[in-house]
């Protein structure tokens, strides 16, 4: 990655639109999103060693060890087309992670741009993870919040094969919540501390979340 490339990380719970405005960004400026969760469910699709470990903790709603995914993320960060800046989107999801960010960057003479934390209320997002499903192009939509404009055609790809995570429904969403106030929710402090910490309300409109977040983005990495 170049030096001066932006590294941007999204901060929020299950649910708070990470992914969604990650692809937004995406298309806004540039950034390669790196979403951990996506790698992971490709690893437990594709079967590898990686997948078969990670399966049953990602289907009960807990953390995969921070060995596997420190291991996915590498590799896809030693990707060239990660050159002009990454947003990180779920990871780093614990102290161990958010160290091994810190150590990878900085033996590239870099560290985190921003790190923004998506604010949102618990209770909402039961009801946002639960209705939610996505094309096979990566489009998100929910059942509720946000039907294609011709049903069962992406607005984005025209396909029409979708399909739901076997991880979004109410009972695991309640378990990733958890596990996101006991181990990921204490990085918000860890980045306030060193200065790059920047808060959203992430309970509006997507079109809004995603002018406030451009805001921010343009602030810092422009
Ligand atoms: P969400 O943010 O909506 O929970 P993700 O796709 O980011 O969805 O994550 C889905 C699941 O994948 C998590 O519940 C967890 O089991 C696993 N996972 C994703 N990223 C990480 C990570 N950085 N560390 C540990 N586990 C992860
Ligand atoms: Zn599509």
């Amino acid at each position: 990655m170049a030096s001066n490339a932006p590294v941007l990380i999204l901060l929020g719970p299950p649910g708070a639109g990470k992914g969604t405005q990650a692809r937004m960004l995406e298309e806004d400026f540039g950034l390669v999103q790196l979403s951990t969760g996506d790698m992971l469910r490709a690893a437990v699709a594709a079967g590898t060693e990686a997948g078969r470990m990670a399966k049953a903790v990602m289907e009960a709603g807990q953390l995969v060890s921070d060995d596997i995914v420190l291991a996915i993320l590498k590799d896809r960060m030693s990707q060239p087309d990660v050159a002009k800046g990454i947003i990180l989107d779920g990871f780093p999801r614990t102290d161990g992670q958010a160290a091994a960010l810190d150590e990878l960057l900085s033996a590239n003479g870099q560290k985190v741009t921003a790190a923004i934390s998506l604010e949102v209320d618990d209770e909402a997002m039961i009801g946002r993870v639960s209705g939610r499903y996505t094309c096979a192009c990566g489009e998100g939509y929910h059942d509720q919040f946000k039907q294609p404009a011709k049903a069962g055609t992406c607005d984005k790809c025209g396909g029409t094969s979708f399909k739901r995570r076997a991880d979004d429904n109410a009972e695991t969403v309640r378990e990733r919540l958890k596990a996101y106030h006991a181990q990921t929710a204490p990085l918000i402090a860890y980045y306030e501390g060193k200065g790059v910490l920047q808060k959203i309300d992430a309970m509006g409109a997507i079109a809004d979340i995603r002018t406030a977040l451009g805001q921010i983005v343009q602030g810092v990495a422009a």
